[in-house]
């Protein structure tokens, strides 16, 4: 139970990797805030990702918000410690694709992946900087993703903003190392999520294919990474980004 008596958040944790990470944290013994969009129907998703947390151990309570909304992430910051007394972990793992030939790209479809991948997670981040350096401790886990490594044919405006949340990871961990935060960065290949599932078949074929392991990762392989970054065994490691991959870059 490394994680008892430590409050984590994990934007984007309705579903998908961020759901599995939230669960991992909470099957640790943590007090979790699952933080997704206001949406339709999302509460009823995220308050039963709350009960799973409560069923293996864990606390946990859901908090609705936009990422690429200030007003939001400082209202999580506040719900988390009102709730639960500490900011300890943040997970920024919400993100979208809005995927297109350049030359189709929209402004719109530029803005929007910018503004919830990179922007999102610098909110998050100011929102809590304050709190984590009274504290002179935290750990921040950003999930960027290969094609911000790599690039990737048809995902300009995705690729630019992980690309760019690596940059943000490496400042935050330069600025803030003096006060023990760390801050890492996770690359995911391909993962079976939503996300993946919406490509079609003959492409999700040929990505397989150009993988060494073969087939795509699970979302436990980058929530098993998540925990680790989080905890004590990674406690000299700030700054970096670690490809889970399937060996696709290397
Ligand atoms: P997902 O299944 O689409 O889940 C993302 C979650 O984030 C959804 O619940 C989504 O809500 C939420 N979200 C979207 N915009 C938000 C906002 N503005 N504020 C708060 N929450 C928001 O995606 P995933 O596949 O699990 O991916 C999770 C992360 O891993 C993303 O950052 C993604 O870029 C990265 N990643 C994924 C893969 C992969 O293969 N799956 C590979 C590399 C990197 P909705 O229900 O409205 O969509």
């Amino acid at each position: 139970m490394e994680f008892e008596n430590k409050t984590v958040i994990v934007t984007g944790s309705a579903r998908g990797i961020g759901r599995e990470i939230a669960l991992k944290f909470g099957a640790e013994g943590a007090r979790v805030v699952v933080f997704d969009i206001d949406i339709d129907g999302q509460a009823e998703i995220a308050d039963a990702v709350c009960g799973e947390i409560r069923a293996a151990g864990g606390e946990a309570e859901y908090f609705l918000g936009d990422v690429s909304k200030p007003a939001d992430t400082d209202a999580l910051i506040k719900f988390a410690k009102d709730k639960f007394g500490s900011v300890d972990v943040i997970v920024n793992n919400a993100g979208i694709t809005r995927d297109n030939l350049i030359m189709r790209m929209s402004e719109a479809d530029w803005d929007a992946v910018l503004t919830v991948n990179l922007k999102g997670a610098f909110n998050v981040i100011k929102s809590a900087a304050r709190t984590l350096m009274k504290q002179r401790a935290g750990v921040i886990v950003n999930m960027a993703s290969v094609s911000g490594v790599m690039g990737n044919a048809g995902q300009a405006n995705y690729s630019a903003s992980k690309a760019g949340l690596i940059g943000l990871t490496k400042s935050v961990a330069k600025e803030l190392a003096s006060r023990n935060i760390r801050c890492n960065a996770i690359a995911p290949g391909f993962i079976e999520t939503p996300m993946t599932a919406k490509l079609p078949e003959d492409i999700q074929k040929a990505y397989k294919d150009s993988i060494p392991l073969k087939r795509f990762g699970q979302v436990e392989d980058i929530a098993n990474l998540a925990v680790f970054l989080a905890g004590d065994k990674a406690k000299y490691i700030t700054g970096q980004v670690i490809n889970v991959d399937g060996g696709l870059v290397m």
